[in-house]
């Protein structure tokens, strides 16, 4: 079995570790004995849809995600259809506001990708610190860390938890992030996928059943990875 991963961008959009969830889905399939590319994309480089299984997209500031956002928008339709089709999407902050329709920076307004029904407003001051929420499909929590100035509204989208701890999308809803088909999508750096391996399982599993069907990943000692999670929810929650 192989596991096509396409990084989106590593030299503009990568904050707070981005590069570690990169690490964690490689690893973890490859402990598996799955064989793991990586490809590293650059605004020149055409992306090969065919052979990809997972889209990463990290986060990144104002500036960097403006300069992403137009390439990304060439590329509207192939990226709207490998998602329509199964094909598993992460993108953290600067890159989930990207599959938006919009994020507005007061006058300014960089165009998503409208791939999610949601938009993002700059608000004052920014939402920072550790978070903590409940998925409805996972059985332990999911934390992470959130640093965006921007403030997303999810509309009718399904929310990828429920806020127990930190401010999530905009600091009211208590919703984070967005799950739609095999895209998910978050505010939560840490990196991600190294706090959570269920997570992490999670997303493998989705993004091979394009090609192998519903297989049964084997089980790794998390023994460190869940204590470390688990800390942290009990440290905040
Ligand atoms: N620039 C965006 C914001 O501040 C995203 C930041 C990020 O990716 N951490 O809202």
């Amino acid at each position: 079995m192989t596991l096509n991963i396409a990084h989106l961008y590593p030299d503009l959009l990568n904050l707070y570790g981005d590069r570690g969830n990169i690490a964690a889905l490689s690893l973890r399939a490859q402990w598996r004995g799955i064989e793991a590319n990586v490809t590293e994309y650059t605004l020149e480089s055409e992306i090969d849809f065919e052979n990809t299984d997972i889209i990463f997209v990290g986060g990144g500031s104002d500036r960097e995600q403006k300069l992403v956002c137009g390439r990304l928008l060439e590329m509207k339709d192939k990226i709207i259809d490998f998602a329509e089709n199964g094909g598993c999407i992460v993108a953290v902050c600067g890159g989930y506001q990207l599959l938006g329709k919009y994020y507005k920076l007061g006058d300014e307004t960089i165009e998503g990708l409208g791939l999610l029904d949601i938009v993002t407003e700059r608000g004052e001051g920014r939402l920072i610190g550790n978070v903590v929420i409940k998925t409805d499909f996972l059985e332990r929590h999911v934390v992470g860390f959130e640093n965006h100035g921007g403030r997303t509204e999810i509309n009718g989208c399904t929310p990828l938890g429920k806020v127990m701890y930190g401010k999530g999308n905009n600091g009211t809803d208590k919703t984070e992030g967005v799950i739609y088909k095999n895209v998910i999508a978050t505010y939560l750096h840490g990196p991600l996928l190294p706090k959570n391996p269920h997570l992490c399982d999670y997303i493998i599993k989705k993004s091979l059943y394009n090609k192998y069907g519903d297989i049964e990943l084997k089980k790794l000692d998390d023994t460190a990875e869940i204590a470390a999670n688990d800390y942290i929810v009990h440290r905040f929650c």
